[in-house]
C-alpha cells in the first residue's frame, strides 16, 4: 500500500516547509491511509496565506477557484488543494460560513472539521497531530463529530449527510451521541443546497454498506426523500413478496451485480424501482395486493426526486428508463431479444436485465430455475452480439444510400422501407444479405 509520505504530493509539503511554513496532509487522505486503504485526493493544510502559497509555487501552475476560502489548487498531475488554516465562524444559514478567518493554529483548523477521523494532520515524516482522538476512532470504526454534535450540525447540516455517506462507504458505526443528534437535527437538511446533498448522496449510494445505512436512517434521509418513508413498512399483501416495499427495494439495491454496483444510477434505479407501489396499491377480493401501472408511477417519482436533487440529466434519464422497464418480460427467445436490443441498445437492455434479476432475487422467493433462466437469456444476448447478428437498421446489409441508388425518393419512404426490411430480417423471412434484400424491395 502506498504511503502518503511517499507520494509525489509530499513535495508540496517540503516546498512549503523549506519556505518557512508549516504544512500537513489532512482530511480524507490521512483517514484512508490510516485505515490501510487507498486514498483519493490529497488535501494539504498550511499556515501560509493564499498569496504566500502562490508565491512558493510561482514556478508551477496554480488555480484560484477557492481562494476566498483560503484554497489554492496546485496543479501537479492531479489538482492538490492547499488550504490556509482557517476557522469557519458561524453558519447562520446552515449552508456557508458567514465569514472565513485565517488563523495560525493547526489545532484550531482541525477543530472546524466535521468528524474526528477527518481531523488528523500528518507531517512530511508521517507524524500525526490528532487532538480529538481520530486515530482511536478509526481503529474502532467510529464516526464521531468533533466537539458538540448539535452545534456542529447546526453550523452545517450537510455534515448529517456526510456522516451517513461515510458510514455507507466505510461500514463505520455512528457514535451514539452523534447518532441521536442526526435524528434530532434532520430537519436542518432542508436548508442545505440540493447540489451539496446530491454530491454526498451519490457517494452514499455506491457505498458497500449503503443498504444498511439507508435501512437504519430512512427517517433521516426521508427529510429529503419522503418517497423512502412512504415505502417503509408498506406491506405488499402478496404471497410472491416476503418483504415490505422499502425492504424489497433495499434488497434489490444490494443484489445489483457487483460489477455494476459502483454505478450510482444502477443503485438509484434499484432503490426506487418500486417507489410507485404505495400510491398504486389495490387489494382484490381475496385480500391480495396488486400495483397496476406501478413502473410508470415509480419512474415519475424517481425522476421527480432526482430532478429535485439537481441530479445530472444523464442520471435522471437512465434511472427513468431502468425503472419504467423493470417489469419487462424476458424469454430465451432470439427474436424477442433482438427486438429489445433494437429498442434499448445492448448496454441499457443488459442493465434492465440486471435490475430485473436483482428485483426477482429480492422478493425472497427466487427459485434456482429463475436464476438459470436469467443466465440463459444473457447467453442468447451475448451470442447475438458476438455473432454481430442484425437487430437494428444500422446492421442491415443495405443502407438508405442503396435505396436512393435504386430510385427510391429521399424522405420518409426510405425509413419505412428500412423498417420493413428489418422486420423481415428479425422474423427470419429474409436473410440479411444485399441481393435478397434488394430483391425483396423490388418485389414489394
Ligand atoms: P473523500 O475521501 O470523499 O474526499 P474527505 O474527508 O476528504 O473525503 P472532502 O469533502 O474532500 O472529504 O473534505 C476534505 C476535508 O475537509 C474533510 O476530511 C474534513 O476534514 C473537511 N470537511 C469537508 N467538508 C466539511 C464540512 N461540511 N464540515 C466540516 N469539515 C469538512
Ligand atoms: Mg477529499
Amino acid at each position: 500500500m502506498k504511503k502518503l509520505t511517499e507520494t509525489s504530493e509530499k513535495r508540496i509539503l517540503t516546498m512549503l516547509e523549506d519556505a518557512g511554513y508549516e504544512a500537513y496532509f489532512v482530511g480524507g487522505c490521512v483517514r484512508d491511509s490510516l485505515r490501510g486503504g487507498d486514498f483519493g485526493d490529497v488535501d494539504i493544510t498550511t499556515n501560509a496565506r493564499p498569496e504566500d502559497i502562490k508565491r512558493v509555487f510561482s514556478g508551477w501552475s496554480t488555480i484560484d477557484t477557492g481562494i476566498k476560502h483560503g484554497t489554492v489548487m496546485v496543479v501537479m498531475g492531479t489538482n492538490v488543494e492547499v488550504t490556509t488554516y482557517r476557522s469557519d465562524g458561524i453558519y447562520s444559514d446552515n449552508r456557508h460560513p458567514d465569514k472565513v478567518e485565517f488563523i495560525t493554529s493547526l489545532k484550531e483548523d482541525l477543530g472546524r472539521r466535521d468528524f474526528t477521523m477527518n481531523a488528523i494532520a500528518m507531517d512530511s515524516w508521517g507524524n500525526l497531530t490528532d487532538p480529538f482522538g481520530g486515530e482511536e476512532d478509526i481503529k474502532a470504526g467510529v464516526i464521531r463529530a468533533v466537539g458538540n454534535s448539535q452545534k456542529r450540525f447546526e453550523e452545517d447540516a450537510l455534515r448529517i449527510m456526510r456522516a451517513l455517506r461515510f458510514a455507507a462507504a466505510l461500514g463505520f458505526a455512528i457514535e451514539p451521541e452523534t447518532e441521536e443528534e442526526l435524528f434530532r437535527s434532520k430537519e436542518l437538511l432542508s436548508k442545505v443546497s440540493a447540489e451539496r446533498i446530491y454530491a454526498e448522496f451519490k457517494k452514499l449510494i455506491i457505498g458497500k454498506f449503503a443498504g444498511q445505512v439507508i435501512r437504519k436512517y430512512a427517517d433521516v434521509l426521508g427529510q429529503l426523500m419522503p418517497e423512502l418513508v412512504a415505502m417503509k413498512g408498506f406491506s405488499q399483501c402478496n404471497p410472491y413478496h416476503k418483504y415490505d416495499v422499502l425492504e424489497h427495494c433495499l434488497r434489490t439495491m444490494e443484489a445489483v451485480r457487483t460489477d455494476k454496483s459502483n454505478k450510482a444510477y444502477m443503485r438509484m434505479a434499484a432503490l426506487f424501482h418500486d417507489a410507485g407501489k404505495p400510491s398504486t396499491f389495490f387489494k382484490d377480493e381475496e385480500g391480495v395486493g396488486h400495483f397496476y401501472g406501478h413502473p410508470a408511477k415509480s419512474k415519475e417519482l424517481a425522476c421527480g426526486l432526482l430532478k429535485r436533487m439537481k441530479a445530472d440529466g444523464f442520471t435522471v434519464e437512465r434511472v427513468g428508463v431502468l425503472v419504467k422497464n423493470h417489469d419487462l418480460l424476458f424469454e430465451r427467445n432470439g427474436k424477442l431479444l433482438k427486438r429489445r436490443l433494437n429498442k434499448f441498445g445492448p448496454e441499457i437492455l443488459l442493465e434492465i436485465l440486471d435490475i430485473k434479476e436483482a428485483d426477482n432475487f429480492a422478493t425472497g422467493n427466487m427459485s434456482s430455475d429463475l436464476g438459470a433462466k436469467f443466465k440463459d437469456v444473457r447467453c442468447v444476448i451475448e451470442k447475438i452480439l458476438e455473432e454481430q447478428q442484425c437487430f437494428c437498421i444500422k446492421h442491415l446489409a443495405v443502407s438508405g444510400k442503396d435505396l436512393i441508388g435504386l430510385g427510391v425518393e429521399e424522405g420518409p419512404e426510405i425509413g419505412a422501407i428500412l423498417d420493413k426490411l428489418l422486420e423481415g430480417v428479425l422474423e427470419g423471412r429474409i436473410p440479411n444479405k444485399k441481393d435478397p434484400l434488394i430483391e425483396f424491395i423490388k418485389r414489394s
